[in-house]
């Protein structure tokens, strides 16, 4: 006797992520992320759980007329298996013959698209030491590729899928269906996917946000000063500074919206210009370590006193990876009524966090951050006051309670944030 074929779509009904926005998502990161062009090739990296997004991306990628696909999965196992039976000697080691290969996939125009859901508290358990060393060596393999991103070389996209480890840690008293399920609709509501026509409402966002950055452009800021609980912190601009936010055009011609979502708008502080102190307003995760209640002093530039009342540990190996992991790379204002930081959830996650609060970034600047910033050498950008590094981390500064103001060259001033809101 012949036995029916196993149902395989009520299986796939089963999963409380819905179907129909999953697919809006991956059309989203297509279309805007990426705005991937006819004939152009995509390199992209994402967990194995998203591997049903994965397959929306690649048919929404051949469809718009893409070149080439090629995934790569990552498997958090697998991950594990390293720390828990790898060689002491392999943690210095990275496959930087990958690396290679895709810095020049993105030499020959290939785009890139992240996807990230992975538990970010992964690696709380492991050797710190073996952490950092394993980041280090990884930063350093990936830096020629790092630095055509960072160089904004082409278009590039980041996006979100709800794993369920992922889920589990923003949502602990949940059962991992319904953790799933409310990280799946945070995340679709954050990337505007929850919408009847997302493609138009990111248009409207983009056009938002470019009026603000605008203003911004105008005014010419010299420095801008954050002050509030536990923070009184001058933050100099480089010199020919450019804000930006939402959709940008890399240096290949193509407008492409490098993170999904995105709140900020931002720019390059200048690396020897910034003074007093600062606390952090929400944890920062950082690759797998939480890192909480930062608290830090500058002085010309360059973080003197470092603390932290959970991972200092980690933060002080951060500071130490090179001369730059302790001078700013990014600033960057967010209101305090964005609607991630509304959602009121933290999601351990750099790519919503950053998104919900004003933050700053330790280590390498974005070249496009600059006015005529495609035609800057490296050597002019930081002649310029931009940073240097193969770190680039985004913590948490911003809170209902920060005042910003922009200062002048002359020194008058101008609110430009109360209250944790645009002031103009
Ligand atoms: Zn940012
Ligand atoms: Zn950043």
């Amino acid at each position: 006797m012949q036995q029916k074929t196993p149902p395989v779509a009520p299986a796939a009904a089963k999963s409380p992520i819905d179907p129909v926005k999953l697919d809006k998502l991956a059309e989203v990161a297509i279309k805007v992320g990426l705005n991937l062009q006819p004939g152009q090739d995509l390199f992209l990296t994402a967990p194995v759980a998203a591997l049903p997004l994965v397959r929306c991306l690649a048919e929404h990628a051949y469809r718009a007329g893409a070149g080439l696909v090629t995934p790569i999965m990552s498997d958090e196992e697998v991950t594990l298996a390293r720390y828990r039976y790898g060689r002491n000697a392999s943690f210095d080691r990275a496959a930087t013959w990958l690396y290679d290969g895709v810095a020049k996939a993105f030499s020959a125009n290939t785009a890139r698209l992240a996807v990230v859901g992975d538990n970010p508290m992964l690696l709380t358990e492991q050797d710190p030491a073996k952490v950092a060393r394993a980041n280090k060596a990884n930063s350093m393999a990936y830096q020629p590729a790092l630095e055509k991103i960072a160089g904004f070389d082409i278009n590039w996209n980041i996006i979100s899928f709800p794993g369920a480890s992922w889920a589990r840690q923003v949502f602990p008293a949940a059962t991992e269906k319904t953790a799933v399920k409310k990280l799946a609709d945070a995340i679709f509501a954050a990337s505007r996917v929850d919408l009847d026509d997302p493609i138009a409402a990111w248009k409207e966002h983009n056009a938002n946000l470019r009026k603000r950055y605008t203003w911004l452009n105008k005014q010419r800021f010299s420095a801008l000063h954050f002050s509030g609980p536990g923070t009184d912190l001058t933050v100099g601009l480089a010199d020919g500074h450019e804000w930006q936010g939402g959709a940008s055009k890399a240096k290949n011609g193509i407008v492409c919206n490098p993170n999904i979502p995105t709140e900020e708008v931002f720019t390059t502080p200048h690396a020897r210009r910034v003074s007093g102190h600062v606390s952090s307003t929400k944890p920062l995760s950082y690759q797998g370590t939480l890192i909480d209640d930062i608290q830090v002093r500058f002085e010309e530039g360059r973080i003197v006193e470092a603390k932290a009342s959970r991972g200092e540990n980690v933060l002080k190996k951060v500071l130490d990876t090179d001369e730059g992991a302790s001078r700013l790379g990014e600033v960057a204002l967010v209101p305090h009524s964005s609607p991630i930081s509304k959602s009121g959830l933290l999601f351990f996650n750099t790519l919503f966090d950053e998104n919900a609060a004003c933050h700053i970034a330790l280590g390498q600047c974005y070249a496009k951050c600059f006015l005529d910033g495609a035609n800057l050498t490296p050597g002019q950008i930081a002649k310029q006051g931009g940073n240097k590094s193969l770190i680039h981390i985004d913590w948490m500064i911003g809170s209902g309670k920060i005042d910003i103001d922009g200062v002048h060259e002359n020194g008058r001033r101008v609110p430009v944030f109360r209250q944790g809101e645009w002031a103009q």
